[in-house]
Order: structure tokens, then C-alpha cells, then sequence
């Protein structure tokens, strides 16, 4: 599904110096190097604080805690996402509440998330699926009415953008009271190990953070809250380091692979390509809504199993993301779901199918996908 030996292979003449000096200077734990990246990522995505953290599911765990959140505060998240959004949220005792996505954009239905609010709602946490923006407008517009507080999960979306209404455009990360990513490596902008961060543009909300990733420290040895111990470490910021000048030509290279994709696949009865938000189709040459970080295809009376193994056994990687919905797992079901409400979420994880998507797909593999993938379905 990825291809990371081709992409280090460009950028090793950075990366292995860099590894090389933290080695020597021994500073693996908050050297000048996660600094560093931290205010590289700030200027990056335009956003007051970066906080860096050990991985993306902690980068949520820590927004929840820095926002003061309470057992039994109810928390509004899509049934069709990665299970660590709504793990969190379990975790801290909070009630996790699962609503539907829109059937063509797979992110957050805003619709099914008014419906679901209830005088114990504290927050909203829509998540950027598969590298596309969420509806962030209507989003912070309910929040504002319903005064919750909105936690965007970015670990899908770094450096893609949302145009508002009125034309201006925001780095996802940047929109939300606060924001978690994950630079695990197979992410749009991945490290070599695991990592992640928070972001914020409220200051004391930052100050709040910071000591919590830090065992709830603000002065040391003085353990003002309970905390927790995640940290980026230097290495892995090295790693960040040398990758995020090439994040925007990393999110154009899979946006081209996208392009090449839905330009063989469009029109098909059977086949529903991508789609960007409201206002673009996710491939156009004005905004970067979409970038990518799965290819998914919607099919249409296709026997989409068979179509998988198919492809495994043509050596084609695909990825079926995500089979079960969160309201079914068994960790997470809830008698007050009705599965009426899921009819979406429902649907999709039957019809969903995701192609190789990274910075190295060239013409000729892509061409032997979409055909691989078109004969199959022309054929049956
Ligand atoms: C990857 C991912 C996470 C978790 O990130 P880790 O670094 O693996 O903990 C959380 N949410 C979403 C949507 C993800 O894709």
C-alpha cells in the first residue's frame, strides 16, 4: 500500500546526517532538534502551538484531558473511522456517542451530529477521513450554538486545506479548539517509529497541554495534574525535520496518483471515485482539499471481496478501511444505538475498497491497477 524504501532512498542524503548528529550529541529526549520541528510544524500549518507527543491516539487522549474533559461527558464521533478516535474517549470515561457520515465525502454527517446532542454533549471530534477536510464551517457553527468544543483528528489530513465560505482557506489542524496527528509511518507525513502532536491556538490551553505530556508537570517535580509521560523523541524529529519541506510535494505527488486514478475509473456504473467537500471534486488544480492519504473507491453491485483477492493475487495491495463499523465492535456497542441510524456507515464498510496510495506510485503501476481492477469488474 506504500512504498517508504523508495521515498527515504531521495531524502537520505538529509536524514542519515541528521540521525548521525543526535546520535553524537546523545540528546534523544527534548533535544533542540523537537524544537525544532515543532516550530517548523507552527509556521507550516499556520497554527500558535505544536506540541509534539509520542503517537497520534495519545495526541487525542491529551486533547480530551487538556480540555477538562469529565466522566460521563458525552463526545460526538463518526461510527466510520479508526477505532483510536473513539478509544480515547472510553479511556477517559467519557461517553463516546457514534453518529453516521455522508455517503459521498465518508466524513462526519453535521445533520446526524445536531440530532445527537444532548445537554451532556462537551465536544466533537470530526475526523479528516482518508485525507479529506471535514465540513468545518458547519461544524464550529454547531459547536458555537451548542457551545462544545471541537477536536479535529488530523492524523488522515495533514496539509490539506478548508476553504471556508467566504473563500479563505485554513491548514486542517488549524480550525478546531485543538487538533491531534499521528506521523506513524505510513501517514502523509510519517516518522520512523511512532509520533505525534497536538495543535492549538488557544495559549493557555497550550501551557494546560504541555504539562500534561509531561507527568502533569509545570514547575519540575511539582505535579499540578495527573499527566502523562509522551514525548516525541529527537530522532524521530530529526525524521519530521527532513520530511515536512517536501509534505506539500508528497500530498501533490498522491493527488496526482489520485488524478490518474479517477480519470480510469469515472463514468464506470459500477465505480463512485473520490469526491473532495463541498466545493471541489478532491482532484482539482485550486485547492488541496483532499490529500490523499487513501484512494477509495465506493463500488456498486461489485462482489467486493472477490475483487480483493483478486487483486492480492495479481500482487496488487488494496485495503478494505473499515470493515466493521465502531457502533458494532464489541468494545464499543451501545444499547441506545438503533441501526437505522447507520445506514450509511453500514453500507460502506461492504462497498469500500482502497488502492495503493504514496509518493512513489509511477504511470506504469498505476495503469496496472485500474486495469487489473476494470477487468475484474467488466468481467463479473
Ligand atoms: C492513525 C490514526 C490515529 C492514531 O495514530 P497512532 O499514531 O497510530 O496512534 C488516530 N486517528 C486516525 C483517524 C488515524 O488514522
Amino acid at each position: 500500500m506504500v512504498d517508504l524504501q523508495s521515498q527515504y532512498a531521495k531524502i537520505k542524503d538529509v536524514v542519515d546526517p541528521s540521525i548521525q548528529e543526535i546520535l553524537e550529541s546523545a540528546a534523544f529526549i527534548n533535544g533542540p532538534k523537537v524544537h525544532q520541528f515543532q516550530k517548523n510544524l507552527e509556521d507550516y500549518l499556520g497554527v500558535k502551538h505544536v506540541i509534539p507527543c509520542a503517537n497520534g491516539t495519545d495526541a487525542l487522549q491529551i486533547a480530551m484531558m487538556g480540555l477538562g474533559l469529565k466522566p460521563g461527558d458525552e463526545v460526538i464521533t463518526a461510527d466510520f473511522t479508526f477505532a483510536a478516535t473513539v478509544e480515547v474517549i472510553a479511556l477517559l470515561q467519557l461517553t463516546p456517542v457514534l453518529v453516521d457520515v455522508d455517503p459521498i465525502t465518508f466524513n462526519i454527517d453535521v445533520e446526524a451530529i445536531e440530532k445527537a446532542i444532548t445537554p451532556k454533549t462537551k465536544a466533537i471530534v470530526p475526523v479528516h477521513l482518508f485525507g479529506l477536510a471535514a465540513d468545518m464551517d458547519a461544524i464550529m457553527a454547531l459547536a458555537k450554538k451548542h457551545n462544545l468544543y471541537v477536536i479535529e483528528d488530523n492524523a488522515q489530513g495533514i496539509g490539506a486545506s478548508y476553504t471556508h465560505k467566504d473563500g479563505s482557506k485554513t491548514k486542517t489542524g488549524a480550525i478546531g479548539h485543538v487538533a491531534s496527528t499521528s506521523f506513524f509511518p505510513s501517514k502523509n507525513l510519517g516518522c520512523y517509529g511512532d509520533g505525534g502532536a497536538i495543535f492549538t491556538n488557544d495559549d493557555d490551553l497550550a501551557h494546560i497541554i504541555r504539562g500534561i505530556v509531561n507527568h502533569g508537570m509545570y514547575e519540575r517535580y511539582h505535579h499540578d495534574v495527573v499527566g502523562v509521560n509522551s514525548r516525541l523523541d529527537s530522532i524521530q524529529a530529526a525524521v519530521l525535520d527532513a520530511k515536512l519541506p517536501h509534505l506539500d510535494s508528497y500530498n501533490e505527488a498522491r493527488r496526482n496518483a489520485a488524478r490518474k486514478y479517477t480519470d480510469a475509473f469515472k463514468n464506470h456504473p459500477k465505480i463512485t471515485t473520490p469526491s473532495g467537500n463541498t466545493t471541489c471534486d478532491g482532484i482539482c488544480d485550486t485547492c488541496d482539499c483532499h490529500v490523499f492519504h487513501q484512494y477509495t473507491l465506493n463500488l456498486n453491485d461489485v462482489d467486493r471481496d472477490a475483487l480483493v483477492k483478486h487483486l492480492q493475487e495479481n500482487n496488487i495491495p488494496c485495503g478494505v478501511y473499515y470493515p466493521i463499523p465502531l457502533h458494532l465492535q464489541k468494545a464499543y456497542r451501545d444499547e441506545r444505538y438503533n441501526e437505522d441510524d447507520f445506514k450509511v456507515t453500514n453500507q460502506l464498510v461492504r462497498s469500500v475498497i482502497s488502492l495503493p496510495m504514496h509518493t512513489e506510485l509511477d504511470d506504469e503501476q498505476i495503469e496496472f491497477i485500474t486495469s487489473t481492477v476494470l477487468n475484474f469488474i467488466n468481467q463479473n
